[in-house]
């Protein structure tokens, strides 16, 4: 059992150390790393999902590489124009409406990215949840401005009905994160309008065939985004990506920088805005330099353990 412990470059949903397990099984790696806040039962597809790529093996892709996004954490204009210039990506993602900065401060930063990119980029903004209906409406519009126009705007309400309320009044394009991985029923976000773009984690989702599943059933352009794995992980995320039917936007992907090392020295970080898709997860030989304290590693072994339980009586 291979634990990991990596400091994070940003504070990241509130964390600055990413901790995960490594299963190794007759296809190849898999990685589980359910946040800490998760339940056993929340953890469960986790597993499911470490186990598919460890014992199973993904289905095979249409596409052998996949374009993806510079992620912006909430850090200054001139920190998040360099990130963006540096990324050699042509889209880039901005995280917003964090409850430490202002309005006016995420339009200054989605103004710098925009500089950054250049008018060809493209620009989209994720608020988390963050806004109920108005304040959504409000930011949205100032936001596009500022932006020169976004390509979309990410989850900025709680639920399914705030989505769709938001959606009648934007010109915007709105993507459902939370909202799919919630749903009892992936669907209801299409039925409800509530939703132009559909964005997909492999892990909590419980699988890339899962995902596949979900993909149709929500019948929406898709985005695949990663949950700031390793590049074990990140390679589920990308053979979702490699595998779905049609891909018309960059995905999130281009995570590894937001660590500050890999398990892999075959790491996956993009090379000009892209990553290939993997037949499988890389071997994680750097694993040593990552190694999570003994204490660590026991509180992941006993988490496997019940979260096992759990997926076996599911
Ligand atoms: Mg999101």
């Amino acid at each position: 059992m291979d634990v990991y412990a990596i400091p994070l470059r940003t504070r990241f949903r509130g964390i600055t150390v990413r901790e995960g397990l490594l299963v190794r099984g007759e296809a190849g790696w898999g990685e589980f790393c359910p946040f800490s806040d998760y339940s056993d039962a929340e953890s469960a597809p986790w597993l499911a999902s470490a186990l598919e790529a460890s014992e199973r093996g993904w289905p095979s892709p249409v596409r052998d590489s996949v374009e993806v996004n510079a992620t912006v954490p909430v850090v200054s204009p001139e920190q998040a124009y360099e990130l963006v210039s540096a990324s050699g990506c042509r889209t880039a993602k901005v995280k917003v409406a964090d409850p430490r900065v202002s309005l006016a401060e995420d339009c200054a930063r989605v103004e710098a990215v925009r500089a950054a990119l250049g008018p060809q980029g493209a620009v989209r903004v994720d608020a988390n949840m963050a806004w109920d209906v108005d304040t959504a409406v409000k930011a949205i519009g100032e936001l596009d401005r500022a932006a020169g126009g976004l390509e979309y705007a990410e989850q900025p309400c709680p639920s399914i009905d705030e989505l769709a309320a938001v959606r009648r009044r934007v010109g915007v394009r709105i993507a459902a994160d939370e909202s799919i991985r919630r749903a009892e029923d992936p669907l209801k976000v299409a039925v409800a309008g509530a939703a132009d773009v559909a964005v997909l984690k492999v892990a909590p989702l419980g699988g890339v065939r899962r995902a596949l599943e979900v993909a149709e059933a929500c019948g929406l352009p898709c985005v695949v985004s990663s949950a700031v794995e390793t590049s074990v992980g990140l390679a589920a995320g990308l053979a979702l990506a490699g595998a779905l039917p049609t891909l018309d936007f960059a995905c999130g992907l281009g995570t590894m920088s937001l660590l500050t090392g890999d398990v892999c020295g075959e790491s996956l970080s993009p090379v000009d805005g892209r990553l290939p898709v993997p037949p499988q997860a890389p071997v994680p030989d750097l694993f040593a330099a990552q190694a999570a304290a003994p204490d660590v590693q026991a509180a992941w072994e006993a988490r496997l353990t019940r979260v096992r339980a759990h997926l076996r009586m599911s």
